[in-house]
């Protein structure tokens, strides 16, 4: 690969969490993972030198690549250039998906995602009107860890709680460092997400920005107890009378209730006084 890219003179840009991934166990496990049929359509974000997208078009029907760096995106239209089952994009992921809102209901998400914006991306699909079926993404370890957090434990927050209302996780397996190219300085993990049943989903878009919004507020200032802080947004005998319908302790704190009772609480209280929510605290 190195020798590749210096033929090539393609100089990796380390902004761009170009570590690319060189182990082909780990590729046939992530691509496993996915389950995939001819009958699926994958987005795949960053396929960088394009080991993951071969893969993923040997067993999807179709497959649309959006890569950031125009140089990997010059390269792979070469590469598969007699491929017409490959939708490739020159574009940064993240703002193609907020300006363009679509239906991704019957899509399944394969990628390696880039570090700086793994958080970000699948943080926008758990939140999007119509989110992909499935998400098999490789990620940081510590954020594979944040997303599997129980109540109570430190890497439980707000990460956790948003894409956890969308998507039940799956198994998932450690990938080590030694597996990418730049060899990174944190282990990896890939993660199956798989969107939750209607049943199990908040009802609609005002009860997600109300959850949205008590789980970043509750966690803005993590020792501080959450009723104290919904104070901010929420009039107290709102508060009260929810609090005491839930039987929430009126000293508790965000880190102490689980998946089920913030939804509760947003069902409850719906309506902030103020609109704006908390921003999220910036991701690792
Ligand atoms: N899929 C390849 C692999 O497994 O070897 C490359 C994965 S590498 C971790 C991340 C890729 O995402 C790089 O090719 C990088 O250029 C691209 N990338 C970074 N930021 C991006 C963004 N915002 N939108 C789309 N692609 C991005």
């Amino acid at each position: 690969m190195r020798q590749f890219l210096a033929n090539r003179n393609i100089r990796l840009t380390r902004s761009l969490g170009q570590n690319f991934l060189h182990d082909g166990n780990q590729l046939h496990r992530i691509v496993a993972a996915a389950g995939l049929s001819r009958e699926d359509n994958v987005l795949e974000i960053g396929p960088g030198l394009g080991p993951l997208t071969e893969r993923l078009l040997a067993e999807a029907g179709h497959v649309l690549a959006i890569e950031k760096d125009a140089r990997l995106e010059t390269w792979l239209a070469e590469r598969f250039r007699n491929e017409p089952r490959l939708e490739l994009r020159h574009a940064d992921a993240l703002d193609a998906l907020r300006a363009q809102p679509r239906d991704w209901s019957s899509w399944t998400v394969v990628s390696n995602l880039p570090y700086c914006v793994a958080s970000a991306l699948i943080t926008e699909f758990a939140l999007a009107t119509a989110p992909p079926k499935r998400l098999v993404v490789t990620l940081q370890l510590e954020v594979a860890r944040r997303l599997a957090a129980k109540p109570h434990a430190g890497d439980y927050g707000v990460l956790t709680l948003l894409v956890r209302q969308r998507y039940q996780l799956g198994p998932w397996f450690r990938i080590p460092a030694t597996c990418f190219f730049p060899q990174p300085d944190v282990d990896s993990a890939c993660v199956r997400l798989d969107r939750r049943p209607d049943s199990e989903q908040l009802p609609d878009a005002t009860t997600r920005q109300a959850f949205v919004h008590v789980v970043k507020r509750g966690f803005s200032e993590r020792r501080k107890r959450l009723f104290k802080l919904l104070r901010r947004d929420w009039d107290e005998p709102a508060l009260e009378a929810a609090f005491l319908a839930l039987g929430l302790d009126a000293d508790c704190r965000a880190e102490q209730l689980d998946l089920h009772q913030f939804q509760a609480l947003a069902r409850r209280l719906l309506t902030p006084r103020s609109a704006g929510a908390p921003a999220l605290p910036p991701t690792p």
